[in-house]
């Protein structure tokens, strides 16, 4: 029987979410869900002053948002737990003794003075800073001597010489000289173990079987592989994900957009979207097609047809991505999402919203097709909001309806005339409008953008007869009417 997939996203939770984090998520999760395996979360928390359990909390949250679940984790627990590395560090300590026990790793008392030194010197000799192994050679009971005797030491790992090679699902197979990785700390002076020490300890020991994470980590692979073997532990394949740049084809950051997840839930942005942008961040569906589920990557994802060049992050093609999730939604839905971005732009309360449900589903088909993202929506319909004789008037719309010299007069006697008729409805209504508008041998636009102007305030929109729909018959009439005055 095939070995279950075990795969697991393990971040650090002294900051927000980074997309580039949420993408090596949701491959990790698409690569499980797609073979029946297990996607697992560990927190590596072991810096203890930079983490933070609201970090934490974030980032499960982000998680979720963007759709991901886990079949393990903190929050849930697990067969393997506990899934937060602080809690593990009985677990390193056993096996760093072991390694030392071993005569795989060695106590090293150089102190910052003396590496400091060494430094100086191999940089004036343009050689790359590495420890030059002095403490090697450093005879097992004196070593324990010195450290009984309170001698402070790192615990450095002994780089057995020869060759190692491992498997990249991205980079195919990867080969090194162990003679280029340095002998480097497992254990700080202060008792911590560093990352590259517990994060094989936990992969082994969560039986992890394959390690997709970002490219940067490429650099430390070796030095963990080396580790696994010492240890006796099975090497899980691994996959280096390609760097996620911006538009300016540097590394991604603040410079080209907006870098944490949260800021896109924030900014109204459809989480479907937003997963859908980062599947496309180093992977293709077919080449062609650039909108489809989770579920389809699902189905299709395979980390062998991640490309190895960087990915652009490029925020117009995800604004793009958002408006086309934002159309093909249910206006009920949409309605439930932008609720809260009208609440929050002091519009109206979210009670009222819930009271004015089918309503409030109106406003969205008939805004639907205009906004790209939840926080578009409360801009755009404020005016259904205003007291009928403070409609804001946008200049433009104001220009616009002053363009006709009798815009004034048009509006009282169309005014009068619409009382008549309001109730038949907005086709029947906008038909009418129009004959009336013939009738008189006038052009469309010098009745309708006076009646925009009176309606919404706005030189554009929604069709006028879905706008008078949502506004009512009082409040129709009643801005018609203030326009004219207001126009006098
Ligand atoms: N905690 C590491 C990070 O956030 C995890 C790296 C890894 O996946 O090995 O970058």
């Amino acid at each position: 029987m095939p070995e279950t997939v075990r795969v697991r996203f393990a971040p650090s939770p002294t900051g927000k979410l980074h997309v580039g984090g949420a993408r090596t998520a949701l491959f990790n999760w698409a690569f499980a869900r797609g073979r029946g395996g297990v996607f697992l979360l560990r927190i590596e928390d072991t810096d203890p002053e930079r983490s933070r359990r609201e970090h934490e909390a974030e980032i499960l949250e982000g998680l979720a948002w963007l759709g991901l679940d886990w079949d393990e984790g903190p929050d849930v627990g697990g067969p393997h737990g506990p899934y937060r590395q602080s809690e593990r560090l009985e677990r390193h300590r056993e096996l760093a003794d072991r390694l030392l026990a071993e005569g795989r790793a060695y106590r090293c008392f150089c102190g910052p003075e003396r590496l400091a030194e060494l430094r100086a010197e191999q940089e004036a000799r343009k050689q790359t800073p590495a420890y030059d192994r002095r403490c090697r050679s450093v005879a097992p009971d004196e070593s324990a001597r010195r450290a009984a005797a309170g001698e402070a030491f790192t615990l450095r790992f002994l780089v057995p010489e020869g060759e190692t090679r491992f498997r990249d699902a991205v980079r195919r197979d990867v080969t090194f000289a162990n003679a280029e990785v340095d002998d480097w700390i497992m254990v700080r002076t202060d008792g911590k173990p560093t990352y590259n020490f517990v994060v094989v300890c936990d992969d082994a020991d969560m039986a992890v079987t394959h390690v997709l994470r970002g490219e940067e980590h490429l650099v430390n692979t070796p030095k963990q592989v080396l580790l696994y073997r010492a240890l006796g532990f099975d090497v899980p394949e691994f996959g280096h994900l390609p760097l996620m740049l911006g538009t300016d084809g540097r590394k991604l950051s603040k410079r080209t957009g907006d870098t944490a997840l949260a800021d896109y839930r924030d900014g109204g942005y459809p989480p479907e979207a937003l997963a859908n942008f980062l599947c496309l961040q180093g992977w293709a569906l077919d080449g062609e097609t650039e909108v489809f589920s989770l579920e389809t990557l699902v189905e299709r994802f395979d980390v062998a047809d991640v490309g190895k060049a960087g990915s652009v992050f490029d925020p117009d093609k995800l604004l793009w991505l958002a408006g086309e999730y934002v159309r093909a939604d249910s206006p009920e839905r949409l309605a439930e999402r932008c609720a809260p971005f009208v609440a929050a732009a002091g519009l109206a309360d979210a009670d009222e919203l819930e009271r004015r449900r089918p309503w409030f589903v109106d406003v969205l088909r008939t805004e639907q097709e205009r906004i790209r993202t939840y926080a578009e929506l409360p801009a755009r319909i404020a005016y259904l909001f205003a007291a009928d004789d403070a409609v804001e008037y946008d200049d433009k719309a104001l220009k616009n309806a002053r363009k006709h010299a009798r815009a004034r007069e048009l509006l009282e006697e169309y005014g009068a005339w619409l009382a008549e008729r309001f109730d038949e409805g907005p086709d029947a209504v906008r038909e009418a409008t129009k004959a009336w508008v013939v009738e008189r041998e006038l052009k469309m636009p010098v009745l309708f953008q006076p009646l925009r102007l009176a309606l919404t305030g706005l030189p554009g929109g929604p069709d006028l007869f879905e706008v008078m729909a949502l506004l009512g018959r009082d409040a129709s009439l009643r801005r018609i009417r203030v326009a004219g005055e207001r126009l006098a």
